[in-house]
């Protein structure tokens, strides 16, 4: 008993040294933006106010969404909050892009990396994003492969990211 006692402990030990080795990952992101106040005001290309709501159990982050004839990002405050603040601006930004650049009506192949580059430029333009701060994303898109709705798999999707964020602005559509 005591000596599986001990493996275990041995065990918990090996793992905390396990986490303990990925400072990144482990960096504090206690709680989500506030729902009542996102990062930014978002308004879809007619203009209109997108209405924020919380939606749990989502199975994503956020999502953009016109329900009616009116434009939501609904967001995960459980899925946020394991994420960096800065990276919860960027995929509430990514939602918003779907309404402003009217995604939703004009769809084309492009409209993920569209919707990336324009979050980028958007918190860089509002003096929320340094550029180490996208290059602080990678450890969370590493894994991620990309999907067949025109997400690029993770390492390419950072490196088009610090791309959009040394272009020029370009805010014709927006508020
Ligand atoms: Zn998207």
């Amino acid at each position: 008993m005591a000596c599986l006692l001990n493996k275990l402990w041995g065990a918990m030990a090996a793992l905390a040294l396990l986490l303990g080795a990925v400072p990144v990952l482990a960096e504090p992101a206690p709680q989500s933006f506030p729902i009542e106040k996102p990062p930014f005001e978002c308004r879809n290309f007619r203009g209109l106010k997108v209405v924020v709501q919380q939606a749990s159990g989502l199975g994503d982050v956020a999502k953009a969404q016109i329900v009616g004839r009116i434009p939501f990002i609904q967001v995960d405050p459980e899925r946020l909050m394991t994420l960096p603040p800065k990276l919860q601006i960027f995929f509430f930004g990514h939602e918003c892009a779907h309404h402003v650049l009217g995604h939703n009506f004009y769809p084309t192949p492009s409209v993920e990396t569209d919707a990336d580059c324009w979050s980028i430029k958007r918190g860089r333009e509002l003096g929320l994003f340094k550029r180490d701060d996208i290059e602080a994303f990678a450890p969370y898109f590493a894994h991620s492969k990309g999907s067949n709705a025109g997400h690029l798999p993770g390492p390419e999707r950072v490196t088009r990211l610090l791309q959009c964020y040394d272009e020029p602005g370009e805010f014709a559509a927006t508020q």
